[in-house]
Parts: C-alpha cells; structure tokens; sequence
C-alpha cells in the first residue's frame, strides 16, 4: 500500500532523511518511532506530497509527491498540532469534503458516531472546541473520505488522558483493511494501535518489527510489584532474586514487592512464584517509557558501531 525506496530529503546542508526504504502493506497499523528531529513529521509530509524530495514513495501505486494528486486523495492526514480555523465545525466539515471533491455525510456520520453529532456541534465555532474534539473532528474528516491509508501525527500528544483514551478507541474501531502509519512517542498507543514499530534514526530505518522485539533488543526490562502473604514474602524475595529473569527484587515497606525484571521477565517471576507455592495476592506490571526504550536500542547500536569501528 506504501512502497518507499531511497527517500532523500534535505534542509539546506542537513540530510533528514537519507536514502529511507519502507514497504507498507494494506492493513498493517505502523507506528513510527524516533527520537525528537529524527525526521518523523518529515515522512509523513513526503507521503503526502507536502513537501518535494528525492526517491520513489507510493501510495496505493500512485507515484506521491507535490504533484501526487491521486496518491493525495487516498490519504486521510491528522496532523499533530492542527492549524486554527476560523469557522464553525459545519463551514470546516463542508469546506474541506469539498477540496476533496468527497461527499459531506460521510464525515458528518462519523462525528455523530464519536459523540459529536453535527446538530450540536455543527455551529460551534473551530476555536472553541478542546483538544479532545478537534482531533476527533480531524479523524471523522479523514475517515469519511473512505481513503485506504490514514497518516497521524503524534495524534493523543495533545490530548488529556480521557480524551487521549476516548481517541485510541476510536481508532481501535478503523475498518481492518486500512492501512494507518502514526508517529508517536507513547507506548499506550503503541500496544493499543500498532502490529508493527519501525525506528527512524540518522536518516533511515533502524529498527523494524514488534513491540516485543523491540523491547528485547533494547534491553530494558520492567518493573512488577506483586503481594504475597505476608508470612511468605522474605522467601518470595529470595526466590525471585535467584531467577535470571529478575535483575532485582526488594520488600517495598508496604507489604508488597518491587522487582526489577530483564525484558520479558515478568511471567517468568510470577510462574516462579506460582510454582513454588507462593499464593499471588495482587500485581501489576509497569512498563517502561517508551523513549527510554528508544534511547537504550540506540545507545547499544552506537557502542556497537564504535566497537566494529576499531575493529
Ligand atoms: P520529528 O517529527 O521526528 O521530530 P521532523 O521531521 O519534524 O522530526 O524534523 C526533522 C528535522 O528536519 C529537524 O532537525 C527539523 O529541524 C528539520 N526541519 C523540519 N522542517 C524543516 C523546515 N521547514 N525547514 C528547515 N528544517 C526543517
């Protein structure tokens, strides 16, 4: 659905995006990770033809780029901050349907199915809606123009986190067939949205595969804190601290446990508990952020190429 070979661009002397390749296909839900300047908004911008730029990019087979009208019209966009509109919802909702040569209802009936319906917002003016329901308006636009590829940008940083949880779900709800690439820097949309994470860094694709290999490749492991009765938690520690799974596992005062976990430890910690009979009265995982993940995976690839450097 999106085929990108050697895509180059470039701000002056500086070299964005250098010589990126990345094949999409139709369906697969995407996030797009990358530290702060990596090029990420840049992508999605060459996709959408915003911007010019060297290299072959499609988009459902049509040739993208300033002049890529068609691959244009088969991309719904919600951008990360959108710009201020001077209108009311209804007047954006037409004027945009119309640029895209689309249908207004379509749009209107997604709005209505996000818990805005028209005749209650339809009036409002753009300004006064919160984040929540701008970015919502933005998706119902996107989404009502039946485009197989959907391109977000960062779409919950702005949100709070019932808006941002409310947002997610919605998306959660997108026909299978789309194809959706979003940047984002938060895990909860990673794991909600994403079957694959791609890592943009110095120009090009890093990493490409899961969540879980990315985790395992970075190194970072979690944290879990489980309870067990209170009789048997000094034994709990010692028994956790014995597994290569735990890194570390200490009493944290208030009747429970915290341990520390090597990626992917946390089922092996409680199936070890479970197996030597230490009834698990609560737990909880904790996930580590996911830019602490990225910049593990990247320090660990500059070590290594300092290392192949010097032989
Ligand atoms: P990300 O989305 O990953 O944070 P961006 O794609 O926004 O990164 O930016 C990548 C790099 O390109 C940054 O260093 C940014 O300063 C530069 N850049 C982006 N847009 C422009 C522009 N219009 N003019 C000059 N430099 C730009």
């Amino acid at each position: 659905m999106i085929s990108i070979d050697g895509l180059r661009k470039s701000y002056g002397e500086q070299v964005v995006l250098d010589g990126l390749d990345l094949q999409v296909d139709r369906g697969e839900r995407v996030a797009v990770l990358g530290l702060n300047g990596a090029g990420k908004t840049t992508l999605l911008q060459c996709l959408l033809g915003l911007i010019g730029f060297e290299g072959s990019v499609t988009v459902d087979g049509q040739q993208a780029g300033p002049a890529g009208k068609e691959a244009r019209r088969r991309i719904g966009y919600v951008p990360q901050r959108p710009p201020v509109f001077d209108m009311t919802v209804s007047a954006f909702l037409h004027l945009f349907s119309d640029l895209r040569d689309a249908p207004v209802e379509p749009a209107t009936e997604r709005m209505a199915e996000f818990g805005l319906p028209p005749d209650e917002v339809g009036e409002k003016q753009m300004s006064a809606l919160s984040g929540g329901m701008l970015q919502k308006t933005l998706l119902a636009l996107a989404l009502g123009a039946e485009v197989p590829v959907l391109l977000l940008d960062e779409p919950t940083a702005s949100l709070d986190p019932s808006s941002r949880r409310e947002f997610v779900r919605v998306l959660e709800g997108v026909d299978e067939d789309r194809t959706i690439l979003f940047a984002t820097h938060r895990l909860e949309d990673v794991e909600s949205l994403a079957n694959r994470v791609i890592l943009i860094h110095g120009g090009g694709v890093v990493f490409d595969g899961t969540l879980k290999d990315l985790w395992e490749r970075s190194g970072v492991g979690g944290e879990l804190w489980v309870q067990v009765p209170a009789s048997r938690q000094e034994a709990a520690v010692a028994l956790l601290r014995d597994r290569g799974s735990v890194r570390g596992a200490a009493e944290d005062g208030g009747g429970g446990i915290r341990v520390e976990l090597a990626p992917g430890g946390a089922m092996d910690a409680l199936g070890a508990l479970r197996d030597r009979g230490v009834e698990v009265e609560d737990f909880r995982a904790l996930s580590p952020a996911l830019d602490e993940v990225m910049d593990r995976l990247l320090s660990a690839r500059s070590v290594g190429a300092e290392k192949r450097d010097t032989g």
